[in-house]
Order: C-alpha cells, then structure tokens, then sequence
C-alpha cells in the first residue's frame, strides 16, 4: 500500500493560520510581536530567503524589519547594531541571515545575540540548553520536522530514528530531538559504513545531506517514516529531495515530498518562535 503524504504545505497553513490568531489576540493586548532581520551583503539566495521570511511575517501580522547592510560592515559595527536590537523592547526575535562575510566571524554574531531574542536557535547557550534538555527556541527546521512526525499521529518514542547528516543546523539537532522524544537514534554521515544497512533499520529515517534522490527504495525499511529534509537538483533541473519518493512511497508509511514537505515548515517555526518570544517577554 502506498504512504500516506506528510504534506508539510497544508500543515504550515493551518499552523499560520492558528498564529495569525494569536497575533491578533496579542495586539489587543498592546503586544504587537516583532522580528529584525539582518542581511549583509548581496548574496541572492540570502536576498530571497530574507524577502520570504519578511513575508511571511506580514501575512499573520508580526511586525518585521529588515536590516540590510553592506558586504563592508565591520564586525565591530554588526555587533552594535545587534546590541541596538537586543535593547529594543519592541523586538522580540533577531535573525541574522547566514552565511556572513568572510571578514566576520560568524560565532562573534550569533553569541551577541539576546538568549531571550535567539528566534533561529543558533546561539551556542540555545545549543547548549537544547542538548541538556533545558528551554531554549528550537531551531526551526528541526523544530518543524518533529512537528510534522507528531502531527501524523504516529509515536516517537522507542523507535529506531537514523537521521543521515550532521550539521549544526538541520542534522546534529533533529537528532537530538528525536532523542528527547525518546527515540532510540543512530547518526549517520559521509563517513558511516554500510549506510543502507543502517538506514534498512530504522523505523523513522531523516535525510538531510542535499544528495538528489540517493535513498533508493530498497534502503528503507517497508512501514517507515520517511522525512527528506534534502534540497537538490536533478539532471532535469527538477528540485528534489535525497529520497526516491517515487519508489520509496510504495514502501514507506509515511513520506514527505520535496518541495512541499519539511520546507514550508521552517519558516512557519520561525513565526512560531518570534510569537513565542513575544509572549516570554511579556510573562505570558
Ligand atoms: P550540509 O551542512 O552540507 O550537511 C550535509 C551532511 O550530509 C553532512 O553531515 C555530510 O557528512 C552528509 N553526507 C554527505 N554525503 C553523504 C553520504 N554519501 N552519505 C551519508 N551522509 C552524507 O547540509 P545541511 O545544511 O544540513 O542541509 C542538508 C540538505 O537539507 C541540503 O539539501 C539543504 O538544502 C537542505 N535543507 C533544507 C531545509 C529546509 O527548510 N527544507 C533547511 C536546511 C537545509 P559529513 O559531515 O561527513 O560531511
């Protein structure tokens, strides 16, 4: 039988949905939730993930703003600006858009920001309270990944979880949130041995790596869940994810596709984190 489809679009419009909502309900409080953003340079595929999440922002009404600097900026000044923001009590939530030029060190700029204001996760106090446990804004597409797997009603807990990828900002922490939901988890990367035999074991299989359709059928497990968090491009110049959906939805009991599945989610976790910060710093 085939998967059902984890269709991520359909669950970050209802999501916006509930915030715009919660928006609406805050501003009759005098809390108008808000969120700066930081774009240095020229970098295009920044420019439209900015432009996007700006957006998005304006859809369900949090007030955003984006700061747009020169490739030139000194560190120095960045982090001024930044201390300007985390001063300003109608900023709830900082993002600065990432990668930074070379001359900038990026763990400088991600430390100025406030804990209390860290809406991306990125803050190595925010790594650190996620890995021991503690309360802490959740990195949103990890954070959006679990969110889809909770809302197709199937458990966590006990199950085998191999998420194939490390990296600090997908990888490393879906990992460690699928160890907080009590799954039993195996981490697999460039240099693991066997990764087919690894991920034939696993009852929940994240993928985030960016290797276009490289999870082949055969290497799930039949009833999987199956999360592509990948983004690739193939010899058609289609956008599609590490897994074979094609194939792989035919053995899988759960899939998300790629576009369309765990993307939609991240964007809406940010909105998410920034209406949750508001509400923080206004004790409720
Ligand atoms: P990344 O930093 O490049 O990390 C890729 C990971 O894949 C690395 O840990 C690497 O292992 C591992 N890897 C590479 N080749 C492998 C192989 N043959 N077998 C097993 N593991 C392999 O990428 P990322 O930032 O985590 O992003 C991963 C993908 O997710 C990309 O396609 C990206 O565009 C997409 N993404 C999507 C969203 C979204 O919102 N949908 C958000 C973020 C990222 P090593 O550590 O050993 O090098």
């Amino acid at each position: 039988m085939s998967a059902t489809i984890i269709k991520g679009k359909e669950v970050a419009a209802e999501m916006r949905a509930a915030l715009k909502e919660e928006v609406a309900a805050l501003k009759e409080k005098g809390i108008a939730p808000g969120l700066s953003v930081i774009l240095v340079g020229d970098n295009p595929a920044s420019q439209s993930y900015v432009k996007s999440k700006a957006k998005a922002c304006e859809e369900i009404g949090i007030v955003s703003e984006v700061i747009r600097r020169d490739a030139d900026i000194t560190e120095e000044e960045l982090l001024r600006e930044i201390d300007g923001l985390n001063e300003n009590p109608n900023v709830h939530g900082i993002l600065v858009q990432l990668p930074l030029p070379k001359h900038i060190n990026e763990k400088s700029v991600l430390n100025r920001i406030s804990l209390a204001k860290d809406v991306d996760g990125f803050h190595p106090m925010s790594v650190g309270n996620l890995v021991i446990g503690d309360e802490c804004f959740l990195p949103c597409t990890p954070y959006g990944i679990i969110e889809l797997i909770k809302r197709s009603g199937e458990e966590i807990a006990g199950k085998h979880a191999v998420v194939v990828g490390r990296s600090n900002i997908v990888g490393k922490p879906v990992a460690l949130l699928l160890l907080q939901e009590n799954a039993t988890v195996s981490i697999a990367h460039s240099r693991t041995q066997d990764l087919p035999g690894l991920t034939r074991q696993a009852d929940i299989l994240v993928s985030a790596v960016g290797n276009p359709r490289f999870i082949k059928a055969e290497d799930i497990k039949p009833g999987a869940i199956v999360i592509d968090v990948g983004n690739g491009v193939d010899e058609n110049g289609k956008l599609v994810g590490d897994v074979d959906f094609d194939a792989a939805k035919e053995v899988a009991s759960y899939i998300t596709p790629v576009p369309g599945g765990v993307g939609p989610m991240t964007i809406t976790m940010l909105l998410n984190n920034t209406v949750e910060a508001a509400k923080r710093m206004n004790r409720l």
